[in-house]
């Protein structure tokens, strides 16, 4: 018998951590579906998904099954072997994309970093390499690599962090003007979130998306969709991009691939995948079996037509909640986003406090997200029951009621 190990707790984390983040006093221990218990057995309905990426809940038995049934085969082989999950999820991908070749990293940052290197690489090699310049957009959000906070589009992420990898543009989100004044013949990609997620739940409009695929086949740079976020299912199609009918020439996608096993990919054609020809790029863990196996199964499910009409089913019914709750008590002013990816932004009155939503949510047993400090985001399992998003929104009214009724100094 092994000795107990000493309890910790959340004060624990102010002595042993790095202190890069912030968590909340809740700590939890054990999820179920849409739910999660902490320590002291409170029960929470969760819709933040630990940031949009566990897609089916918590412990997913056909999750479970394909962990379980993976850990007793093999776990990790490298890429001087490559391995069965990862040639079945990658055909998957390929099946449910434009896309045909594919590139597995562990983080939405890695699979950018990768699309990111791969639009650098192909322009050098088809154009030489004055071709490198990235058009990217503001509050956009790429992930924390160093390269990645310089394509993404807030300066927080990179102040004190300089010098950074030079050839970046930033332009105005969704300005179909600037995009073109500023695709050039030096352009070798373009990235672009089909909905910015961290930046505000904003979606694309289909003319961005049409005018930046126009720009980039004319002056042959990349499409680059960011779909970390958005894709595997949280718009209610497997991939945003098709509700936009307009097709990138590379996609990244991360998040909810593995139904919270970390696991990345980057997709794109037989022709561009070329330019990272052997040897140009790698990574140790990148479409190891264990979280291939888990993301297949995560992606079976996921992709079933009855999964994402859910996604849309659920989207509208919280859509429709936080609208009756931000007509009640005034706090926010409307609502945004696609399927189950909701944005609700504060109204004028309630500026900056989207934070105080989330918080007295969690006291009523609601996670939720922030998307910035003037939008509550929710993002909760594309399996919710009905059910269980009338209980959420119940939770999420109680909250505004509660914050509505302080004295009106508090409200100021
Ligand atoms: C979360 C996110 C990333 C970064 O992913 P990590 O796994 O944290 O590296 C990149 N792009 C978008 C759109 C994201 O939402």
């Amino acid at each position: 018998m092994s000795t107990p190990l000493p309890p910790v707790s959340r004060k624990t984390f102010d002595e042993v951590m790095v202190p890069n983040y912030a968590p909340n006093e809740i700590v939890p221990v054990r999820g179920e579906g849409a739910r999660l218990w902490d320590q002291q057995g409170r029960e929470y309905l969760d819709f933040a998904c630990g940031i949009a990426v566990t897609g089916l809940g918590h412990c997913h038995p056909k999750l479970v099954a394909a962990l379980t049934e993976q850990a007793s085969k093999l776990w990790h082989v490298s890429n001087v072997m490559t391995n069965e999950p990862a040639l079945r999820l990658a055909r998957r991908l390929t099946e449910l994309s434009f896309a045909s070749r594919v590139f597995f990293a562990n983080s939405g940052s890695e699979a950018n970093e990768a699309a990111f290197k791969l639009a650098r690489k192909h322009a050098s090699l088809k154009h030489g390499p004055a071709k490198h310049e990235i058009i990217a957009f503001h509050n956009a959000f790429h992930g924390r690599t160093l390269f990645a906070v310089s394509v993404g589009g807030q300066e927080k992420y990179t102040q004190g962090f300089e010098p950074l990898p030079g050839g970046i543009t930033h332009l105005p989100f969704n300005d179909v003007a600037a995009l073109e004044r500023a695709v050039t013949a030096r352009t070798c990609a373009v990235v672009v979130e089909p909905v910015q997620g961290e930046g505000g739940v904003t979606p694309a409009t289909p003319e961005f998306l049409a005018a930046a695929r126009e720009l980039c086949t004319r002056h042959k740079a990349l499409l680059i969709y960011d779909e970390v976020q958005t894709g595997n299912g949280r718009t209610g199609t497997y991939f945003a991009y098709e509700q936009f009918g307009v097709v990138p020439d590379v996609l990244t996608t991360a998040k909810g691939l593995g139904g919270g096993i970390p696991v990345a990919a980057m997709l794109t054609t037989e022709e561009i995948a070329a330019s990272l020809s052997f040897g140009t790029h790698g990574s140790t863990y990148g479409g190891n079996p264990l979280a291939t196996a888990v993301a297949l199964a995560a992606v079976e499910e996921i992709s079933r037509p009855e999964t994402l009409a859910n996604v849309r089913a659920r989207g509208e019914q919280i859509r429709e909640g936080v609208l009756s709750t931000a007509r009640r008590y005034g706090v926010f002013d409307g609502v945004r986003g696609m399927g189950l990816l909701i944005g609700a932004p504060m109204s004028a009155a309630w500026k900056g406090r989207a934070k105080d939503v989330v918080n007295t949510a969690l006291r009523k047993g609601l996670w939720c997200l922030v998307a910035g400090p003037d939008v509550v985001r929710i993002a909760p399992s594309l399996v919710l029951s009905e059910a269980d998003a009338a209980e959420g929104l119940r939770r999420l009214d109680a909250a505004c009621a509660e914050l509505a009724a302080l004295p009106r100094a508090s409200n100021a």
